[in-house]
């Protein structure tokens, strides 16, 4: 059976817990809890989910062709993931080695969306790899997930931005029908919103992260969590034990979710 240490330990959180005092006994986690019964697709296409908090505001105003967006709308997984490795409806495609589309199980209960591709991601191919995928995937632990199997993980833009520069408005907006294509498949029972960019995208909202933080929002009628983005979190250490408390959130909404 996991524990909460086990998880913090994962988010190099012990130490830190231990010396303020938070964390003294090693209290066992159940791991019914933490992974929870996740409802199937048709369980989740029924009008089972609790109220979600209605977005408060609109989603960026997105200018797109229409006729790119009815298309790419109507794809399927095959097509989709072969119109973004030959995209070129902005101009990231120029520098790009490959289009980074996206990983995981296709029916996916959890949706991770980050900004973009890095330089390792560019080379490779995948989404959060290096340093902040690690740190991802010790995230994803916490909420008893692992890469690939629960999660889906992908980023509001597909092709990497020069010098890992934050991706424009207009950026996001000419990769929006490829990610909303996505989330559209996959039907997540809940999304993350890993960092500003993402929020943006899927909230509208250019508020702080912290007041993101710790509310349920909603992006095409699905629950959607705002958490820091790893990269921060490798450069703001102490932040971590927000990215803590942001999982334990999760988990307890997701539980919630699942209820039938
Ligand atoms: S970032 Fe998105 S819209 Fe821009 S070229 Fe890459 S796949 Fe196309």
């Amino acid at each position: 059976m996991r524990t909460d240490e086990d998880f913090l330990r994962e988010l190099e959180l012990l130490e830190t817990f231990q010396q303020l005092g938070r964390i003294t006994t090693n209290k066992a986690t159940d791991a019914a809890e933490v992974t929870p019964k996740i409802a199937t697709r048709e369980e989740r296409s029924t009008d089972s989910k609790p109220a979600v908090q209605a977005a408060k505001l609109a989603a960026v105003p997105i200018a797109i062709d229409p006729a790119r967006g009815a298309r790419i709308a109507a794809m399927d997984w095959a097509a989709l993931r072969t119109e973004t490795a030959a995209c070129n409806a902005c101009g990231l495609c120029k520098q790009r080695k490959q289009a980074v589309f996206g990983v995981g199980a296709e029916t996916a209960a959890w949706l991770f969306i980050g900004e973009g591709p890095g330089e390792s991601e560019d080379q490779q191919g995948e989404p959060f790899v290096g340093q902040a995928g690690k740190l991802l995937d010790a995230m994803l632990a916490a909420a008893g997930l692992q890469r690939g199997v629960e999660a889906y993980i992908a980023n509001v833009v597909k092709c990497r931005p020069p010098g890992n520069r934050t991706p424009t408005l207009n950026e996001a907006a000419a990769c929006a029908p490829l990610l909303d294509r996505q989330i559209d498949l996959i039907q997540p029972t809940l999304i993350v919103a890993l960092g500003k960019t993402a929020v943006i995208r899927l909230t509208g909202s250019e508020a702080s992260m912290a007041s993101m933080r710790g509310k349920v929002h909603s992006y095409r009628s699905i629950p959607v969590i705002a958490m820091y983005h790893p990269s921060y979190l490798l450069r703001s250490p102490t932040e971590k034990l927000k990215a803590w408390e942001d999982m334990l959130f999760a988990r307890s909404e997701m539980v919630k979710l699942a209820l039938p």
